[in-house]
C-alpha cells in the first residue's frame, strides 16, 4: 500500500469542510420543506444564504486554491504530485474543474442573479395563478440575458447552451444531445402515434379514495422491502417529492398523497428512494472528495427512475406487491387481477404536465423544453413568441394544445429559477438506466423471478458495484460504457419502451 499523500489528504480536508457545511444547508433546505414553522421563512432564507456565502469562501478561498496547486497545474491541468493512484487523479481534475467554475462567476453577477431569480420566482408564481404571461415575460427576458451571460464567463466552444448543460451534466455537449435527442424524437413519437390508434387502458380502478395513513404506512413497507434503511434515512410528505442526503448516512426522502390516486405516492417514494440508494451508496471514506460525490444530473436521475419505472412499474414487482397492497387496503382493491394492475399503472395518454406524464410521452415533454431553450438561448425563439411556439410543439409532439399558458410554458419553474440546461438530463437519465438495465438483466437473466420474490439484495449490489462505487472517477458517457460494454446510445431506451408498450397496447 501506498503512503498516503500529505497534500492530497490536506486539499480533502479543506474541501470536506465546505461538504459538511453544504450538508447542513441540505437539512435546512429539507426542514423548510417539511417540518419549518412559516413564520420562520425570513430567517431560514438568511440561514441559507450565511451557508452559501461560507461554502463558497471556503471553495474559491487562498488555503483550497494553494493546496490544489501544490497538486495540480491550475491553468494547463497537468498533474504535479507524484505516486497518485488513478482515481485521486481523477479526484484531482475534478477538483480543478469545480475550482475553474465557481472562480468564473465574480460575485456581484452570482448576487444579482440570486436576487433576479427569487423575484423572477414569486412573479412566476403569480403570473401562473392568474395565466398572466406578459407579466412573468420580462423577467424571464432578464433572465435569459443573464444566462448568455453566465455562459461567456463560464465559456463554451461551440454553442453558449454547452456551459449551461455542463453544469448539470459534466462534458455534455449540445451537439450530443442534438445526436440523441433527435432519433429518439422520431422513434418516440411514431410509437405514441401508434398506442393511441389502440384501445385504450382502463385505469379506473386506481382511483379509489384511499387514507394518508394508509398511503405512508404501505409505501414505508416498500421502502423497507427494496432495502432502505431507516437507521440512515427518512420517509416524509411534502408538496414535491425531493431527496436530500447529507451524507452517506443521513438520506431523507419526502413523497406526496393524493388521496384519489395511490400511485402518486408510491412512485414518489420509489424516485427519490432511487436518489437516496445513490447517495447512500457513494463511498464513506472519499466523503467531501469528488470520488464521494454523484456524476452528474442525468446519472441520478437515472438511479431514481430504475427503481420507479424498470423494478417499480414492472409486472414481476406487482406480482410480488399487489396481494399485500390488498392487504393494506382491504377492499379498495380487492377484486383487481394482476394484469389489469400492471395495464393500469402503465397507462399511456397525452397530458399537459410533464411531471404526471407517463413514460411514453414524458421523454417528448423533455424534448419539447429542450428545443426551446436552446432557441432562447441563442436568440432564435424571443420570449414573446414563446407561448406559441410552445404550444404548436406540444401540438405536433403530443397532440394537444394547452387552453392556457399556465398550463402551457408557464407550468415549471425550472426557467422562473434560471436553471437553463437541467431538462436536458431527466431524459439522459432514463437512457442511463435503460442501457444500464440491458447490461443488469444480462448478467441476471433470472432477475424477474428473484423480484417475485421480494430479493432485491442484488439489484442493489448491481448499482453499486457498476455506478455508486465510482463517485465522479468517470463522467457519465464513460460510466456508460464501463458498465455495459457499449457506447451511450439512444437504441436502448427506444427499444424499451417499444417492447413494453407494443406488449401492452398492441397484443
Ligand atoms: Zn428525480
Amino acid at each position: 500500500m501506498k503512503a498516503p499523500n500529505k497534500d492530497y489528504e490536506n486539499l480533502h480536508n479543506i474541501s470536506l469542510q465546505a461538504r459538511i457545511l453544504s450538508g447542513v444547508s441540505g437539512i435546512i433546505s429539507w426542514d423548510e420543506e417539511t417540518y419549518m414553522p412559516p413564520g420562520a421563512a425570513t430567517i431560514r432564507g438568511e440561514q441559507l444564504k450565511v451557508l452559501a456565502g461560507m461554502i463558497h469562501k471556503i471553495k474559491t478561498g487562498p488555503a483550497y486554491a494553494k493546496a490544489l496547486t501544490k497538486l495540480i497545474d491550475i491553468p494547463k491541468g497537468t498533474i504535479k504530485a507524484e505516486g497518485l493512484s488513478k482515481p485521486q487523479q481523477a479526484s484531482l481534475k475534478q477538483w480543478r474543474r469545480d475550482y475553474l467554475r465557481d472562480k468564473a462567476l465574480p460575485i456581484k453577477f452570482v448576487e444579482d442573479m440570486a436576487k433576479l431569480t427569487s423575484q423572477s420566482i414569486n412573479v412566476w408564481r403569480e403570473a401562473r395563478s392568474k395565466n398572466a404571461f406578459l407579466q412573468f415575460a420580462p423577467y424571464l427576458d432578464k433572465i435569459i440575458l443573464m444566462m448568455r451571460k453566465k455562459a461567456d464567463y463560464l465559456g463554451y466552444e461551440d454553442h453558449p447552451y454547452d456551459a449551461l448543460l455542463d453544469l448539470y451534466e459534466p462534458e455534455m455537449k449540445t451537439k450530443d444531445i442534438d445526436l440523441l435527442f433527435t432519433p429518439l424524437r422520431k422513434s418516440i413519437s411514431a410509437l405514441f402515434k401508434q398506442l393511441m390508434s389502440a384501445k385504450q387502458i382502463d385505469d379506473k380502478i386506481l382511483k379509489s379514495t384511499v387514507p394518508d395513513d394508509k398511503q405512508i404506512e404501505f409505501s414505508k413497507y416498500l421502502l423497507k422491502e427494496i432495502g432502505f434503511d431507516f437507521h440512515k434515512g427518512r420517509l416524509d410528505i411534502s408538496t414535491h417529492p425531493f431527496s436530500s442526503s447529507s451524507h452517506p448516512t443521513d438520506n431523507r426522502i419526502t413523497t406526496r398523497i393524493n388521496k384519489n390516486m395511490i400511485m402518486d405516492c408510491i412512485s414518489g417514494t420509489l424516485h427519490e428512494a432511487g436518489h437516496a440508494l445513490y447517495e447512500a451508496g457513494l463511498p464513506i471514506e472519499h466523503y467531501g472528495s469528488p470520488l464521494g460525490e454523484h456524476i452528474s444530473m442525468g446519472v441520478h436521475e437515472s438511479q431514481s427512475r430504475w427503481w420507479e419505472k424498470w423494478i417499480g412499474q414492472s409486472k414481476s414487482f406487482w406480482k410480488r406487491y399487489l396481494p399485500e397492497l390488498q392487504k393494506v387496503f382491504g377492499n379498495k382493491f380487492k377484486d383487481v387481477s394482476l394484469d389489469h394492475f400492471y395495464r393500469a399503472i402503465n397507462k399511456v395518454e397525452p397530458s399537459f404536465i410533464r411531471v404526471e406524464a407517463d413514460e411514453v410521452t414524458y421523454p417528448l415533454h423533455v424534448i419539447l423544453r429542450f428545443e426551446l431553450e436552446k432557441a432562447m438561448i441563442e436568440g432564435s425563439l424571443k420570449i414573446r413568441d414563446l407561448p406559441d411556439a410552445w404550444n404548436e410543439k406540444m401540438q405536433d409532439l403530443i397532440g394537444i394544445t394547452p387552453k392556457t399558458n399556465s398550463e402551457g410554458c408557464m407550468q415549471d419553474i425550472h426557467w422562473a429559477w434560471g436553471a437553463f440546461g437541467y431538462f436536458p438530463t431527466y431524459t439522459l437519465g432514463n437512457m442511463y438506466a435503460a442501457q444500464l438495465f440491458v447490461a443488469f438483466s444480462k448478467q441476471h437473466s433470472n432477475w424477474e423471478r428473484r423480484i417475485e420474490q421480494g430479493d432485491f439484495a442484488f439489484v442493489k449490489e448491481w448499482l453499486h458495484h457498476n455506478v455508486h462505487q465510482y463517485g465522479r472517477q468517470y463522467n457519465s458517457k464513460e460510466l456508460i460504457k464501463k458498465a455495459t460494454g457499449k457506447v451511450f446510445k439512444q437504441d436502448d431506451y427506444v427499444d424499451y419502451l417499444t417492447n413494453k408498450y407494443k406488449a401492452l397496447y398492441l397484443n
